[in-house]
């Protein structure tokens, strides 16, 4: 009688346990990447049982949190690549979404500006893409006079202007995202770093064969799953590791510093002004940004963090700093940019030499005009291969030895949050597809 008893508790504890922590798809990482492709997939096939799990106390922590909040145009990347496709896609998709959900965000335009002769051959560069990836209502501006005309305080030689950019919170997005997806049935378990996976394809329960994929929590938390996506950002490559992926891309974190300008002059700037990029580099350049709040960012700039998730130079893990340190592909990409290191890292630390930079564009720009108590930072999840070249386009891997039940966003970099609901709908299609869902 009592060993009746204990097998009926044991199965309907075993089918509790089924009902509230198996899934049939698991996405691990609370970002933007995450939290849309869970959305997305909640759209596609609504009867699957899902759940997000982050390891922070609160989604959207990390690069969703802490970025520039643009809604980019599309204007950089190469013609033909994923970045180009899903950023025209992904921008006009966040409009529509915005709109949707009554979502703030404010259209206020972009000029990337050229100052002298070398950078007007790049702008020129950079005007063609623009055209080529049909970035919607971009205009040549060929003079002083134009510039100014749009943004008084602002000088160049020539710009592109993009009336179409624009500025947003990509924090509450990836909120409303998440939102969605639980209204659809979806368990959001934050708190929960995922720390292990296992296939167990010989449990006890044969009906637990279902779900072969054993992840367990840092804190011990176990879920089952039958699929995994991960989109970890800054751990993307050691999420991977955890299932047998690749060693590479290896991320590589570098922080983005930004100044403020002082409340009283952020009339100053009245749009998105960029530098013309550097094409050897994947970064954008120290720009003026409008924030929602109304506040200007001044940055970002790059130098590498001391910790993947290092936002002052005090936060620092020597295991992660010299895992950095001691990948050769970190270390032939020092060599190579050794002297653009070095003064990233003295800009970084002297507000003076950033506003350098960006006096180039707004010279009436003072020291007097920062509020030098206030400091932001991000850090990018820059993934990078082992002969240390940056890894441009975003990076999507299905898991051959886990028999196609795991697929990783390996590299999702700027304009990740931009790009995120047409991310969403080609790593969707690839789960689908892979998983055979
Ligand atoms: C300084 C900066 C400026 C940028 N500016 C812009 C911009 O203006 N416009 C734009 O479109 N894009 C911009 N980007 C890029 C954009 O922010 C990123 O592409 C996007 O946020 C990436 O989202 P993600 O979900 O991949 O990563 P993240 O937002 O980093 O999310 C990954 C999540 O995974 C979680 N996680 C990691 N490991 C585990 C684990 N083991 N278990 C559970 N959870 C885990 C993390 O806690 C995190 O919440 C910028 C980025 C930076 C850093």
């Amino acid at each position: 009688m009592g060993r009746r008893f204990g097998l009926r508790l044991a199965s309907s504890l075993a089918a509790a346990a089924r009902t509230t922590d198996h899934f049939d798809v698991v996405i691990v990482g609370g970002g933007i990447v995450g939290t849309a492709t869970a959305r997305q997939l909640s759209i596609n096939k609504p009867q699957l049982k899902m759940a997000i799990l982050e390891k922070e106390a609160a989604l959207g922590q990390h690069q969703t949190g802490h970025n520039s909040g643009v809604i980019h145009a599309g204007i950089y990347y190469k013609p033909g690549s994923l970045k180009a496709r899903l950023c025209v896609e992904g921008s006009a998709l966040a409009y529509e979404y915005l709109d949707a959900k009554a979502l703030p965000y404010k259209r206020c335009g972009k000029l990337i500006v050229a100052t002298d002769a070398t950078e007007v051959a790049r702008l020129d560069e950079l005007w063609k893409r623009a055209l080529q990836n049909r970035c919607p209502g971009v205009q040549l501006l060929e003079s002083a006079e134009a510039i100014a005309a749009i943004e008084p305080n602002c000088v160049g030689l020539k710009a592109i202007w993009s009336p179409n950019t624009g500025i947003v919170d990509w924090g509450r997005v990836n909120q409303s995202y998440a939102e969605d997806f639980a209204r659809g049935g979806g368990q959001v378990l934050t708190s929960f770093e995922v720390a292990k996976f296992a296939t167990s394809l010989e449990t006890l329960e044969k009906q637990q064969n279902d779900y072969p994929i054993v992840i367990t929590g840092a804190d011990g938390r176990v879920v089952r799953a039958k699929y995994v996506i991960t989109a970890a950002g800054l751990h993307s490559d050691k999420v991977a590791k955890l299932t047998n992926g690749k060693k590479v891309p290896k991320i590589v974190p570098f922080r983005g510093e930004y100044l403020v300008l002082k409340a009283a002059k952020s009339d100053m700037v009245k749009t998105n002004i960029y530098p013309v990029p550097d094409p050897r580099f994947p970064f954008l350049g120290v720009h003026f940004t409008p924030r929602m709040d109304g506040s200007i960012w001044l940055g970002p700039n790059a130098v590498l963090a001391f910790k993947r998730e290092g936002y002052t130079y005090w936060d620092l893990s020597p295991s992660e700093l010299f895992e950095s340190l001691f990948f050769s592909g970190f270390r032939k990409l020092a060599f190579k940019y050794f002297s653009a290191g070095v003064d990233e890292f003295r800009r970084s630390l002297s507000a003076g030499a950033q506003l350098k930079q960006l006096q180039r564009f707004v010279p009436s720009i003072t020291l007097d005009d920062i509020d030098l108590t206030k400091r932001v930072a991000g850090v990018r999840a820059q993934a990078l291969d082992a002969e240390g070249n940056l890894v441009d386009d975003f990076v999507f891997e299905t898991n051959e030895e886990a028999v196609k039940r795991v697929l990783h966003v390996r590299n999702a970099p700027s304009p990740g949050a931009t790009s995120s609901l047409a991310i969403a709908k080609v790593v969707a299609e690839k789960a689908q597809t892979a998983f055979g869902l």
